[in-house]
């Protein structure tokens, strides 16, 4: 990610799990302005039709003119689709209601799965210079989330530390599986990060251990804490970051951007 050789190529992540309200969108905003603090350049791409990502990030539904739709559906040109956030650095694709009938409405589309692979690799995007690509994905396995995984190099799992978190993480997998047996053979797990713990709640405890004995390496150290400025951020269109930098949520966003940056750099050498 920090190579000096890197010229264009942004390295691209999907932020993925079928279930709702697990910090998906919580952690593409807070680690997107994470990596920002550190000079990268990085593009969000909202690629739920709740379309939170961007409300989160301050970007009013009247102002989405050009959308993900456009982008998958009406090959719109990248320039048309990127906007800039508040955020120094952080760039968004938005997303309305509209995205929600992209599933049906390309279903006869042979390049159904490839449009955000495609999308991404227009030869526009070598101008924005983007260090990293972050897709927010909807809470589902449907053809939008395989496009994010088609379009991704690796995957980025949030899993709420909560009973029965581990459970839907086999769907999950078969999924990043198919995907690499028919398109993207090269599709990585990026990592597992563990959102919402509570260290004084048996519960988080329990979660974590599960899932470093199950997964092991795959899982982040860094934990991110519920933490209620984290929760309030969204409603002032910011991330936590620049909502209240020194709080527990933003130290620990910090902490998984340096942590990823880390393991990839380590992975390049
Ligand atoms: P998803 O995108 O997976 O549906 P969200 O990121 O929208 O999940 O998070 C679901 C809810 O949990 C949101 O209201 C969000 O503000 C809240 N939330 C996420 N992470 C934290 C956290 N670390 N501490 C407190 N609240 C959180
Ligand atoms: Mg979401």
């Amino acid at each position: 990610m920090t190579d000096p050789l890197r010229s264009s190529a942004p390295k691209i992540i999907a932020v993925a799990n079928q279930k709702g309200g697990v910090g998906k969108t919580t952690t593409t905003i807070n680690l997107g302005a994470a990596l920002c603090e550190m000079g990268q350049k990085v593009l969000i791409v909202d690629l739920d039709p709740q379309g939170n990502a961007s409300t989160g990030l301050g970007i009013e539904i009247e102002d989405r003119e050009l959308t993900t739709y456009e982008l998958l559906v009406d090959d719109a040109a990248l320039e048309d689709v990127i906007l800039p956030t508040g955020t120094d650095g952080l760039h968004l694709i938005p997303a309305t209601v509209d995205l929600s009938s992209a599933d049906m409405e390309l279903i006869a589309n042979e390049k159904r799965s490839f449009l955000l692979h495609d999308a991404l690799r227009q030869p526009a995007m070598d101008a924005f210079q983007f260090d990293v690509i972050l897709i927010d994905c909807p809470p589902s396995l449907n053809l939008l989330t395989v496009n994010a995984m088609v379009a991704s190099h690796s995957v980025l799992v949030p899993l709420q530390s909560e009973f029965f978190a581990l459970e839907g993480l086999s769907q999950l997998m078969l999924t990043v599986r198919e995907v690499r047996q028919t398109a993207n053979q090269a599709l990585r797990i990026e990592g597992i990060v563990l959102t919402m713990y509570d260290a004084r709640n048996n519960l988080s405890q329990h979660v974590e251990a599960d899932a470093r004995a199950n997964l092991g390496e795959l899982v982040f150290d860094t934990v991110i804490p519920r933490n209620v400025r984290v929760s309030e951020a969204p409603s002032y269109a910011l991330p936590v970051l620049a909502y209240d930098t020194a709080s527990k949520g933003a130290k620990a966003y910090r902490a998984l951007a340096e942590e990823l940056i880390k393991k990839n750099d380590k992975r390049a050498a």
